[in-house]
């Protein structure tokens, strides 16, 4: 081992954290030559200082079971990790150790007991290739053991987990077709719940119980690696994929809150720039540092949303990956990219290249949105436990989608707003929140918001909100009635397609033409609130007779006089709700009608929102705060769009900012901007008014304040 001698001091800067990160993927199949011969470490951390990397993400084991770290016992072809260790210590380059720990087929051919089962006694594999093992079998001891070896010959600034998890419990599937059936999970599940583990039970309860337990061995593995890495070195970074995804809290466990005061960074996955965007909002409102990884190559690149693997030989564009790294660095994340060497280790400096033009910018201006916290305007509300109860009620449900498509339609709408968990946000900091598809929300929830809506917010409501039970059975009448103003009448006759019409208060810059909604919606009446839009049926169902062309549905006929979109007064403030899962339709047809839609109703009823911009279509805006300073992003996303390697990013513009002086809550000092032309501002009457004539691919806007 070459790490005799000075051992690097760890400098523990994982938890500070510099927001340009890479995550080296290296997987080296047997058939391919000279594994790791080629690797050089010193050019490696050369490569890394000259693109600006502040963070390495190394891999010490991959999913093949493969070492690039002399494990005791495993077969390691190459030292990858020691040397570059050392290096990027001198190099003052904080280093994590990546570790997979729920795949290894060099253990499941040694070790076929340890291996994950499906009911039938085969083993399961992940994306058809990587044998999952058990981690209530003896490899369990064996991640600690590894673990503890790299870490005391190493001494990483960190450590990265991925794939830790019961088949079914990573990714939070309540499918117990996914589960691990061997000889281990069966044993602990009769001793937790006293009767035998079946497969696919059809009794609901026990789909739920066998999530339990594979969600109680994922935690338990998390929380005792951390543990240990942790006693080891108190300033030890700790991190692992999905620290804090949408899923992550569906059930109780009680290691989760020993996970949670472990972890350091949340971490999440995300390619697509709305993706990245709502990734980046779950984790800015969690109040710790997260970073969202995307890989560095593609398979097929579409407007906004590469998508691939990430062991693809074909770069992605720095004009994509700046784009990325921008809305990710406007919330205030770290952005880590996937680099996949070669498995014999060769490096190409161009790789690096098109990661250093995506890092300038963020170089120059990471010492303005490193440690931002959001400014509360508008939130959407997501809930684990409703996710869970729509999961109970239908598998493919849950408040995803919903949330997805209603972060969709504000996502460039220029409305900064924040996505937030229930108990972790207040709802009085908040001048507008959403929630949709939350089938089920525990009883306090909607006293909270009703004292919101009564002080003068605005809430919006979608679809099922409140319409079930914990246990995801459907409710006679929403739980949430009085405080939504309507009751429920059941359901739209038609399945295949249903119409709005939208009053002309709600409708702005829409056409007096029916909204479309592809789904069943509901049927309500109104108690005290009064219509914003009519339901309207389609002429006929579409039949073997009664059909046009290819359409999968038929033509508007009328309204039927049926509310569909709802207005109620509370006190100062409003609560719409909209009887359709609009924000699934969003998300699933990206239905412009629809995003306007709900953007009228925030811009019509909601009061006070910070800041009040004017940009064009096609700019994310993003508002956060620091001590002395409020700092404004303005994204770009025209640059994702249409990402032509050496072609210039087109400028947008023009923009405007009305921000009230009460909201700074002391005076600016003074106003500066990084990638903006033109930027003008004056204090009046209470406003601070910024303009610009043009922003490049991300603007920022400091606004120094007195500090009091
Ligand atoms: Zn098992």
């Amino acid at each position: 081992m070459s790490t005799a001698g000075a051992q690097p001091k760890p400098t523990g800067e994982l938890r500070r954290g510099g927001l340009a990160a890479i995550h080296t993927v290296i997987i080296t199949p047997g058939w391919s030559g000279g594994i790791g011969s080629k690797f050089d470490p010193k050019q490696f951390v050369r490569l890394c200082q000259d693109a600006g990397v502040e963070v390495v993400e190394f891999y010490s084991k991959n999913a093949l079971g493969h070492a690039m770290f002399p494990f005791r016992g495993r077969p390691c072809p190459c030292d990858w990790v020691s040397e570059t260790r050392r290096l990027a210590a001198d190099a003052r380059l904080p280093f994590i150790i990546y570790y997979n720990i729920g795949l290894d087929n060099w253990i499941a051919e040694r070790h076929p007991e340890w291996a994950c089962v499906d009911a039938g006694g085969k083993p399961r594999y992940f994306a058809d290739t990587f044998n999952w093992i058990c981690i209530r079998s003896p490899w369990r001891d064996m991640v600690l053991d590894e673990l503890r070896q790299i870490q005391q010959a190493v001494q990483p600034d960190g450590f990265w987990f991925d794939l830790t998890g019961a088949p079914n419990s990573y990714g939070g599937s309540l499918n117990p077709d996914l589960a691990c059936y061997c000889r281990y999970c069966r044993a602990a599940f009769r001793d937790r719940y006293g009767r035998d583990l079946t497969a696919a039970p059809a009794d609901p309860k026990q789909r739920l119980q066998v999530y339990e337990l594979a969600e109680s061995a994922r935690l338990a593995m998390l929380a005792d690696a951390m543990a240990q890495c942790r006693a080891a070195n108190p300033e030890v970074g700790l991190s692992y994929n999905h620290a804090g995804d949408f899923w992550e809290q569906m059930v109780e466990d009680e290691a989760f809150p020993k996970v949670r005061r472990q972890v350091t960074l949340g971490s999440l996955e995300a390619k697509a720039h709305e993706a990245i965007s709502l990734r980046a909002k779950l984790l800015w409102n969690q109040r710790k540092p997260y970073q969202l990884h995307s890989y560095g190559a593609f398979q097929r690149m579409q407007p906004g949303s590469a998508s691939g693997t990430w062991v693809d030989w074909n770069l992605i564009p720095s004009t994509y990956l700046a784009t990325s790294a921008a809305i990710t660095t406007a919330h205030a994340g770290r952005f880590t990219v996937g680099v996949n060497l070669v498995p014999d280790g060769t490096l190409y400096a161009s790789e690096f290249e098109n990661i250093r033009r995506t890092f300038q910018p963020v170089r120059e201006r990471e010492a303005w949105l490193a440690g931002l916290e959001s400014v509360p305007n508008i939130g959407i509300i997501y809930d684990p436990r409703a996710e869970l109860a729509g999961r109970r009620a239908t598998p493919a449900a849950g408040m995803i989608a919903e949330t997805t498509g209603l972060h969709n339609a504000l996502h460039d709408s220029g409305l900064h707003f924040d996505v937030v968990r229930p108990g972790e946000f207040r709802p009085s900091d908040y001048r507008a929140l959403l929630v949709g598809e939350a089938v089920y929300l525990r009883p306090g929830l909607e006293g909270e918001l009703r004292a919101f809506v009564q002080a003068g917010g605005l809430l919006i409501v979608t679809g099922e909100t409140s319409l079930r039970d914990e246990a995801g059975v459907r409710r006679k009448d929403f739980a949430w009635g009085d405080l939504l103003g309507v009751r429920f009448a059941g359901e739209s006759p038609f399945r295949e397609a249903n119409y709005g019409w939208v009053h002309a208060e709600l409708r702005e810059a829409m056409l007096d033409y029916p909204i479309l909604f592809t789904c069943p919606v509901f049927e309500i009446e109104c108690t005290a609130a009064r219509p914003l839009a009519e339901l309207g049926y389609p002429e006929a169902h579409r039949t073997a007779t009664t059909f046009l062309w290819e359409t999968k549905y038929n033509q508007f006929k009328s309204s039927t006089g049926k509310p569909l979109v709802t207005v109620n007064p509370i006190g100062r403030g409003q609560v719409v709700y909209i009887a359709a899962p609009i924000g699934e339709q969003i998300a699933s047809r990206a239905d412009v009608w629809l995003k306007r839609l709900l953007v009228n109703a925030i811009r019509k009823y909601a009061t006070g929102l910070v800041p009040d911009m004017i940009v064009p279509a096609g700019v994310q805006v993003v508002y956060g705060r620091r001590p002395g300073a409020h700092v404004l992003s303005l994204v770009n996303l025209y640059a994702g769009a249409d990402p032509a390697p050496g072609r210039p990013v087109p400028r947008v513009g023009p923009v405007q900012a009305r921000i009230a002086m009460a909201s700074l809550g002391a005076a600016p000092v003074s106003v500066e901007g990084m990638d903006i032309s033109g930027l003008k501002w004056q204090v009046r009457a209470e406003t601070l008014e910024i303009s610009a004539e043009s922003i490049g691919l991300h603007g920022v806007v400091v606004i120094r304040q007195e500090r009091k």
